[in-house]
């Protein structure tokens, strides 16, 4: 399959789009000015149903519409729009909006690395064990969450994307931070970039004895958004061989593979791109955020689960919608997502229960909600972190006053009449806890 990208400027030429009601057209055109939108003919012809939308789930992943924005913002550009305003004055207001969106959630500036005086752009160092790397080529995706809270890194926003190109830096940071053991390529879509650039990166890993380092990660959606990546493009062969080359150095390709729906399984183009990924020896882990609209009822992630175990993959996490963009649109209260995790976990069998969810990428680590209690007659949220800023804070159960209408952690506050989590006291960090997420959507 030929590789056809659809935006704004030729959506119209979509099969399918005309059924559409035309009041839900232009809100594609006005909402896909402020949030990312990009999609391609496998997703539009192999993917959608297009006698089930607007409720479709992969076509509501992946178009805009009016509810994913504030009514205020949506009218501002609608007006703006309407009055045929120029270029220039429709650029600061919708900059202004992306702005209010919390385009850079949990604090993601502050695990930027430095190396001397100088900071490392294109990587974010959290967690001990794991670097992220965001290579300059793969800040893009083959089509584009209405969700992402990466959606600053492509909507071109000054400042706003981390990227480099150099592996210099890289290797350098590897060799004196003995304590990494994971490389995770991430972006965008790594998977986007050429399978020669690849090649690149992963020699400068294999070739400079950076024996600390044992997986090589690849975050990617591309095999529910092109699997042709690993079946008919140009250098799809070439990507095999890369998997096979970190195999036979003795390292680990570990993929984490975002799905969001059993029906980016269900085609024989994915199943087969999985199969061959596989026999590589490359592992593919799963996860997606769980999504209102999309992915909001147990049975959905069930079947997903079991879809994935019988492709030879390995669910791995269930994330909480993060706070930005569209997520008034997304988000599910956190009693809900405990819900409907626990509901979808009792119906498979142990070889699915490797998947660990709802999980918060917040701030202070990745929190998982272990579920709703009672202690001493008051209503609580069981928490522990999966991940934490500081690892002594990993594994240890703490509580939080339940609250129904919560969904991400800055709106917890400490059970037992508390002022502070355990976290916020031992470390000085978070005096005040509101401003822990940045700007709250
Ligand atoms: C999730 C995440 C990782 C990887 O965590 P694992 O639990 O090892 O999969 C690494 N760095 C950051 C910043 C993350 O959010
Ligand atoms: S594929 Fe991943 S990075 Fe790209 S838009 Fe979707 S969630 Fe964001």
């Amino acid at each position: 399959m030929q590789y056809q990208s659809y935006q704004l400027h030729n959506y119209t030429s979509i099969p399918g789009i005309e059924k559409l009601p035309s009041i839900d057209r232009k809100a594609i055109e006005i909402s896909g000015r402020i949030l990312p939108f990009k999609t391609n003919n496998y997703v539009t012809e192999q993917l959608i149903n297009w006698d089930n939308i607007p409720d479709d789930p992969v076509f509501t992943l992946c178009f805009p519409r009016r509810d994913m924005l504030r009514k205020e913002h949506y009218e501002t550009v609608e007006r703006l729009v309407d009055a045929q305003a120029g270029e220039a004055q429709l650029r600061e207001a919708i900059h202004a909006i992306r702005n209010s969106l919390n385009p850079h959630p949990a604090g993601q500036y502050l695990n930027v690395p430095s190396m001397g005086d100088a900071p490392l752009n294109g990587m974010q160092h959290k967690y001990g064990e794991t670097v992220l790397f965001f290579p300059g080529q793969g800040q893009t995706c083959h089509a584009y969450c209405s969700f992402c809270f990466r959606w600053s890194q492509f909507t071109g926003m000054k400042g706003m994307r981390f990227a480099e190109k150099e592996t210099e830096h890289l290797v350098r940071y590897l060799r004196q931070h003995r304590e990494v053991t994971d490389l995770l390529f991430t972006g965008g879509d790594p998977l986007v970039m050429s399978s020669a650039h690849i090649n690149r990166y992963v020699d400068a890993l294999l070739d400079n004895d950076l024996d600390n380092i044992r997986t090589i990660r690849f975050g990617t959606k591309s095999f529910a958004y092109w699997p042709y990546r690993y079946l008919t493009d140009a250098d799809a062969d070439d990507l095999l061989r890369i998997f096979d080359k970190i195999v036979r150095a003795g390292k680990h390709p570990a993929i984490m593979a975002h799905f969001s729906h059993p029906a980016e399984l269900a085609t024989t183009a994915v199943q087969e791109a999985l199969k061959r990924v596989r026999s590589t020896g490359a592992q593919i882990r799963t996860q997606s955020p769980l999504l209102r609209h999309i992915n909001d009822r147990p049975e959905i992630w069930s079947e997903m689960w079991r879809m994935q175990v019988n492709l030879q993959c390995i669910p791995y996490y269930m994330f909480v919608a993060r706070d930005t963009g569209a997520c008034e649109f997304f988000d599910i209260p956190l009693a809900g997502c405990w819900d409907i995790f626990r509901k979808a976990y009792r119906q498979v069998s142990g070889i699915c229960r490797t998947v660990r969810g709802p999980i918060m990428s917040a701030t202070p680590g990745k929190v998982q909600i272990l579920g709703v209690s009672e202690v001493r007659n008051e209503k609580v949220f069981v928490l522990h972190f999966l991940q934490g800023r500081h690892p002594d804070w990993v594994a240890r159960p703490f509580f939080a006053a339940y609250h129904p209408e919560a969904t991400w952690l800055n709106m917890l506050e400490p059970a037992f009449g508390k002022t502070k989590f355990f976290f916020e006291e031992e470390h000085g960090m978070c005096e005040d806890r509101y401003e822990l997420e940045e700007v709250a959507c």
